[in-house]
Order: C-alpha cells, then structure tokens, then sequence
C-alpha cells in the first residue's frame, strides 16, 4: 500500500463517475441492510487504523495525539455510531399532517436519494470533514465521491487506499488531487455537491453548481468573534479561549477569531491569559506532542506576516519557527479594527484584543462584518449573553465554550450568509443528502368530492370550489404589535411579577395569622 499521494489521471475521472452512476441507477445503494454494511464498513475502516491515522494527522500537521483522536478520529467514530443509530427511522417514509382535502389520496414523503453526490474537504480536519459526510451520504443510499484535500497528503493517501479496501468502490470513490482534478469534477452534475472551505473558492464551486444545475451547500469560515464580559468565570473564560485558539494550532473553522472586551478589563483579562499559559505549556509549547503546526510554508508565512505587522502589542507567546512551520500561542492586546490581524480570518494561534468603550461599540463592529460561523460570549450575567445573541447573526452562538459545538449532538452545524449554507451532522446531514419526494396515489371515488375542477366551468362549480378550498382567517388584526420586547426584558418582568406574588402571598399569610 502506497502512502504517496498520486493525484488520480483526469482521464480516469469520467469513468469512474459514469460506473457510479451506472451502479447507483442499478438500485444497489438503496436497500438498508446494504447502507448498514456500508457503515459499518467505514466504522471499521477508521477503528482498525487509528495508529495509522494518527501518525498520518502528526506527519501532515504536527499534531499532537490527544487532539488527533479528540478533534478528528473520535468524533468521527461517533458521528458514524449515531447515523447507524438512527438512518432507518431518518429513511422512513413519513404521512404528510391530516388535511380533509387531501388525506384521502394518502399523501406521503418518501425519503430518496439524491443521485451521486461530492463532497470536497479541507485540511484543517481532514477526517472530521469528510468521515462523517461519507456516513450520512451513504446513510441516505446516495454513491459518493470523494475529493479530500492534497495539503493533507498522507491522511488524504491513507484514506484513499483504506476506502479502495472496505468500501465498496462501484458505490464510493475517494479521488485524489488539487485544483485541477476539482475542476473537473465539477463538470458533472451532481446530486449534491458539498464543499467545505475557504469562501473564495467557495464562490467558484457555488458558480460550478450553478452551471450543472446541481444543489450546493457551502460549509464555509470567517471571523468568529468573543464578547467577553467582566462578569464572567476569569479563569475558566481563559483556559477555553486560549485552548479554543491554541488547538490544531488555530486552524479551526470555528477558532474563536478575536475577543472584544471593554477597555477597563482588557488587564485582567491579558493576566488571566497569560496564568493559564504557564499552566498549559509549562516547559514550551513547542516542545514535541504539543501543538499543531501550520499546514504549509505558505500558511506559516501568512500568519508570521500578519504578527510581523500588527500594530498591537504582544503579550503572550509571539514565538515561531519557520523550519517547523510553528507558531506558538500568541496574544494580542489593543488591537485596533483597522489592524491587520482584523483585515482576514487569522486560521492561525494569534489570539488578538479589541478593547471597546461599550458594548454597543463591540456589537456595531461585529454587525458591520460578514456573519460569522460563530459568536462567543462569556460571561455570568444572563441579560448580557441575550444581549449578544439577540443582536448577532451567525451559525452558531455559544455561551462560556469554544470550538467543541460541532460534534455536539444533535445539534445542526453550519454558517449562515457568507459563513455558509446548509447544515450537517446527524440527521441533518443525512437530510441534506436526502431528497423529500412527495407522493400521493388518489382514488377514483374522490371526484365525487372533486369533480368541480373538471370543465365546462359552470357557477355551481365555482360555488363547490369555495366551499372547498377558501379558508376563514382569524379576525383582521387591529395594528401592528406593540415594539419588540427582547427576551432579556421578559425574564426582567416574569421575575418581577413573581416577586410581587411571592411578597402578596407573604402579606397575605402574616395578615391571616394576626
Ligand atoms: P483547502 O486548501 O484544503 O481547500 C479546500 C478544498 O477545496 C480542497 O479539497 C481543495 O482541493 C479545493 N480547492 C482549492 N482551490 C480550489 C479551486 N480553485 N477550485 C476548486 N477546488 C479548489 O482548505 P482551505 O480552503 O484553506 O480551508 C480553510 C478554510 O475552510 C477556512 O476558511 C475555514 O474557516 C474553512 N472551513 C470551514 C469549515 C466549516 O465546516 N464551515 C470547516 C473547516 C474549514
């Protein structure tokens, strides 16, 4: 077995899409018992070789073993133990809700697959991003193409030959190469492209789809911001965001990106930062099983560039090496919003400060940008988390964590606007592969009731009609509702009302007992 990285011949790629398609149309994909092998298949394909994917991941980006299995590997495993789980009752045909008009014809959703499907993965995590795909993919009975990233070539090699080995490879195929086999590729239609990555090329695939008419979801990244309160927990604010940014050495779609504090806290939080770094990396971060390293030199020399020319100051870390592509955790305090660190997503372990005189100040800037895939808040006070998350739009909105919603389960992941769009994981990936068929099959009997519809048109048939088909509204509404009252006010109120009641019942009783 090879674990060289040989780009699959361009020539080869329309034979195995017309041999896909030729299987998937022969009704192969479809059967459960099928799926569930399949699965499994790709259950074991990953557990079997673990060591091997964890020296794949450490070979293509230095990572360290604990966050090889707990960002990458195990997740995975997890995400396919819940898909098997649940894929039957997700592929159920579903009736559609009572209607007196159309119940009779026994209307129902059938749960089909799209067709062959794409799915393009990114690097940064390489297995996360493309193992639990192919599972909802082959969940849903689609075939599945494959197109991992070439800048993780030996976790894309390994994965590629181990597919060729458990997987059925009339049904699933793992192509191998960069912009050019891409390209091609998107000369087909598709059932459903998936492509995660950077929003530029994001933009082409979304242009690529558009000419084959072929559905596209874009899971993409940008600039996570965190709003951090000065009534939050100090110490554990600190541990999640500086692991949050120091994990897979920053190069995670959902690193918190930067921090907005108001301008009297900015010390005390810096100080807690640079605590929990003592603890965290009491010899060096950059000593060996660590940290993550940049992925390429032209990764390494993007982020070196944007620390070599921050106009902030460094106050934690700022360490690198270019021979090893390490950067080390760094912080960065009075960032200004015209500084580079806030021109780009950093994808890298630069964690810049914001200071703002008011929140407000935060909130205008955050809106003023593209929605990022998430917002973070930390804090104790609960006005100031709906605060933050009423006022935002995002992917996701977390409170007091970092980075670990995306294997959350049950929870749908994905951006919103130019973060993304479409989500994924569990059910909702195998949705997102899925096609709502809607069926019905109508009895003869029911033009007794709809025979109106057929000509000549007459009167009497109108008259049928309405009775049928125009519905009643409840009254006309007086006005519009009153202004938005936020949910921060509501709590307000409910708990003062409760007060009041508590305090009456009080009274009440002392008055009683006089
Ligand atoms: P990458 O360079 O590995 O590219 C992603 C994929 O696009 C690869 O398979 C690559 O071959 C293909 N590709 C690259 N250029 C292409 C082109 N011109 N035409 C066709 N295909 C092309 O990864 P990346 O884009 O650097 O990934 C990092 C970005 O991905 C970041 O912005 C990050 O936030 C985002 N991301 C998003 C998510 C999410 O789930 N929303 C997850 C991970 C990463």
């Amino acid at each position: 077995m090879s674990d060289q990285l040989v780009f699959t011949p361009l020539d080869e790629i329309e034979k195995i899409y017309n041999e896909l398609k030729a299987t998937f149309a022969s009704g192969k994909s479809r059967p459960i018992p099928y799926r569930r092998y399949q699965l499994l298949q790709l259950a074991y394909m990953l557990k079997d070789n673990i060591k091997l994917f964890e020296d794949a991941l450490e070979a293509d980006l230095g990572r360290p073993q604990l966050e090889a299995r707990m960002l990458d590997i195990d997740p995975s495993l997890v995400e396919i133990k819940s898909t098997l789980a649940g894929f039957e009752k997700w592929a159920r045909q579903e009736s559609a809700p009572f209607s007196i008009n159309f119940s009779p014809m026994r209307p129902v959703i059938r749960k089909e697959p799209k067709g062959i499907v794409l799915i393009i993965s990114p690097f940064n995590y390489p297995l996360f991003l493309t193992i639990p795909l192919m599972a909802s993919a082959i969940a849903a009975g689609n075939a599945v193409v494959i197109k991992p990233t070439e800048n993780t070539p030996a976790t894309t090699a390994l994965l590629a030959n181990l597919a060729e080995q458990y997987l059925d490879t009339s049904l699933v195929r793992v192509i191998k190469g960069g912009v050019q086999e891409t390209t091609k590729l998107l000369e087909y239609t598709w059932g459903h492209i998936l492509y995660t990555g950077g929003g530029k090329v994001g933009k082409l695939i979304a242009a690529a789809g558009a000419k084959t008419l072929s559905p596209v979801s874009l899971e993409l990244g940008g600039k996570s911001p965190v709003f951090v309160d000065s009534k939050c927990d100090l110490k554990t604010t600190a541990k999640r965001l500086l692991w949050g940014k120091a994990a897979n050495a920053g190069q995670t779609c959902v690193a918190p990106d930067y921090v907005i504090v108001q301008r009297d806290f900015q010390e005390k939080f810096v100080e807690a930062l640079q605590d929990v770094y003592r603890e965290f990396y009491p010899y060096k971060a950059s000593a060996s099983g660590q940290m993550s390293r940049m992925v390429s030199p032209q990764a390494f020399t993007r982020v070196n560039n944007l620390l070599k020319n921050t106009k902030g100051t460094i106050v934690l870390g700022g360490d690198t090496d270019e021979t090893t592509k390490y950067i080390g955790p760094t912080v960065v305090k009075d960032v200004k919003p015209e500084d580079c660190l806030m021109s780009e997503e950093i994808f890298g372990p630069i964690l810049p400060i914001m200071p703002v005189s008011s929140i407000d100040e935060g909130l205008a800037y955050v809106n003023a940008h593209d929605h990022p895939l998430s917002v973070y808040v930390f804090s104790q006070d609960s006005a100031f988390k709906a605060k933050i998350f009423d006022n935002t739009q995002s992917g996701s909105a977390l409170a007091n964590e970092t980075i670990i919603h995306p294997a959350a389960y049950g929870l749908p992941f994905g951006g919103v606007g130019p973060s993304g769009s479409g989500y994924h994981t569990g059910k909702y990936g195998f949705d997102m592969f899925t096609h709502l068929r809607s069926s019905l099959d109508a009895p003869g009997w029911l033009d007794m009731l709809l025979g109106f519809r057929y000509p000549p048109y007459t009167a009497a048939k109108i008259k049928a009609m309405g009775r049928l088909m125009n519905p009643s509204f409840p009254a006309r509404p007086k006005g519009p509702p009153k202004a938005h009252v936020s949910r921060a006010s509501w709590s307000k109120w409910f708990t003062f009302l409760l007060a009041l009641a508590l305090a009456g019942g009080l009274m009440k009783r002392q008055f009683l007992k006089m």
